[in-house]
């Protein structure tokens, strides 16, 4: 049966999602077809349980350590069943959270695999979706004034370095390991593997990081990299930079998988009881009718304009199905405004460098806005001011003093072109420096927003005042 609807969504992610209910709140009739569940990567493979692993992995290595605070703990131990049956009932319990506001938005979830049709008896147009329901039932056909392609992304890999599920693993995998490996490779340096790196290590497995760049989290300013590169090693993580893996070089059996790479002109060999491959994610742009419409694919990512309208102008694409910045809060806000363009809200274009972003490893790490060398590179002169934790009472008060505080300002108009961090919840605190660039405020207006202590983000205000010499605590 044809069912008639203002807009459908393919893919009920954190993009889909988010977008539905802005629709519903817009009074649009909107359907989602999600082929797993509610709440896509972000919600069961991606953000939550991961940072619900990493909680597990904090608790467990203060606890190892707690003789610093002064309380003494025999014998912890980790029961890994109960950190992941942990993990499991927060993602259900938000996961019940998403199917309510779906209800409560009147908004209508068709659990199947959507595709997109080309001009057909039902519509001159392409875009009506035909879902192949998960439950065997005969397709539904919907019909659309408008669609949101939200269908995600999926983890990549090495041509050769298959994941095999059980030597190879990519995050998908290792989120839902029964126990885990005493040892483990982890290829790729990024965001998502650093975090496994921490969390891992954490929990006593023996990490090495092999990465192809010549730094970590070689997106981050360079200062940044290289301080999490000494954390890092301080935790007890080997960290190879400059290394191209040879996936042909993989061998796997009886418990170890050795793999080789090419470092400084030799060939050096890594094995471990596990690999987790974080080279990246691919957009799910196969199987979805593309071929059907006019929309362009480009390096394996949709196009789509400043208002997220591909090349048929009824038809959307939100979040990684679109590539750049694949965070969770960049696809919510790209459905957002998708919806609010669609429904004649005109709504402002997104800009992508106020948009704060967080590595959730121990120590973390977040910024918003350029690098000390993107600024250079564009041409500004740069005045910077940095604040270590070390200074910061309440760091000492955590027994977390690593990282600093980093601000990037235009010499000749004081804007603030980048903010930087790494130490303890600096992801909690970026929102600040956000909240500033939003606002267009200058460091001296940072610097004398008078910041409560003992608080962590007195760094913030230190950090605002040096750049113009006047920190006091240092
Ligand atoms: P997805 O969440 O991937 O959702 C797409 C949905 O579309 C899926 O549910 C899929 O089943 C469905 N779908 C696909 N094809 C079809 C079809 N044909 N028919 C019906 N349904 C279909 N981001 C952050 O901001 N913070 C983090 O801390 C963070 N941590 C991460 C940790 C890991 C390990 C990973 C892998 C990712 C992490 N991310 C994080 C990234 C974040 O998960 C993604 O950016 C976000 O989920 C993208 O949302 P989306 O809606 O575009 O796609």
């Amino acid at each position: 049966m044809a069912q008639e609807y203002d807009l459908v969504i393919l893919g009920g992610g954190t993009g889909g999602y988010v977008a539905a209910i802005r629709a519903s709140q817009l009074g649009l009739k909107t359907a989602i077809v999600e082929k797993g569940k509610l709440g896509g990567t972000c919600l069961h493979r991606g953000c939550i349980p991961s940072k619900a692993l990493l909680r597990s992995a904090e608790v467990y290595a203060t606890a190892k350590h707690s003789d610093n605070f002064g309380v003494k703990i025999n014998g912890v131990e980790l029961d890994f069943e109960k950190v992941q049956s942990r993990k499991d009932g927060i993602v259900e319990q938000l996961h019940k959270g998403v199917q309510h506001l779906m209800k409560q938005g009147k908004i209508d979830v068709y659990e199947g695999i959507g595709r997109i049709l080309g001009p057909s008896i039902f519509s001159p147009m392409p875009g009506t979706i035909s879902v192949e329901m998960n439950n065997g039932e005969e397709n539904e056909m919907l019909i659309p004034k408008n669609v949101i392609v939200a269908t995600g992304s999926r983890p990549r890999s090495l041509p050769g370095l298959d994941i095999d599920g059980e030597y190879v693993l990519s995050s998908d995998e290792a989120l839902s390991l029964e126990q885990l490996p005493k040892s483990i490779i982890i290829v790729g340096g990024g965001v998502i593997g650093i975090e496994w790196a921490s969390m891992l290590s954490d929990f006593d497995v023996e990490v090495t990081v092999v990465e192809y760049a010549d730094k970590i989290v070689p997106t981050e300013d360079h200062e940044i990299s290289k301080e999490m590169q000494r954390l890092m090693k301080k935790k007890g993580v080997k960290i190879v930079t400059g290394a191209k893996v040879l996936p042909e070089s993989l061998q796997k059996g009886d418990g170890t998988v050795t793999i080789k790479a090419e470092h400084k002109g030799e060939e050096k060999s890594f094995s471990a009881e596990k690999i987790l491959v974080s080279v990246g994610r691919q957009a799910n742009v196969e199987g979805i009718g593309i071929e059907n419409t006019d929309i362009k694919v480009e390096k394996g990512f949709v196009e789509v304009n400043d208002f997220f309208q591909t090349k048929e102008s009824h038809i959307y694409a939100i979040g990684d199905v679109i590539g750049g910045l694949q965070l969770a809060h960049v696809a919510s806000h790209e459905g957002i405004t998708a919806v609010e363009h669609l429904a004649n809200e005109k709504p402002q274009s997104i800009d992508y460098s106020l948009i704060s972003k967080c590595i959730y490893s121990n120590p973390e790490i977040a910024s918003v806005g350029m690098t000390e060398q993107e600024a250079k590179d564009k041409g500004f002169e740069l005045k910077i001011g940095k604040f270590s934790f070390r200074a910061i009472g309440k760091a000492l008060v955590y027994g977390e003093s690593d990282g600093f505080v980093k601000i990037i300002a235009d010499k000749d108009t004081d804007d603030i072109l980048g903010v930087h961090m790494i130490g303890p919840h600096v992801t909690d605190m970026i929102s600040e420096a956000g909240l500033a660039r939003v606002l267009d405020a200058t460091p001296w207006e940072i610097g004398h927003t008078i910041h409560p202590h003992p608080s962590l983000s007195e760094a913030i205000g230190e950090a605002a005042l040096a750049v113009d010499g006047k920190a006091i605590h240092s």
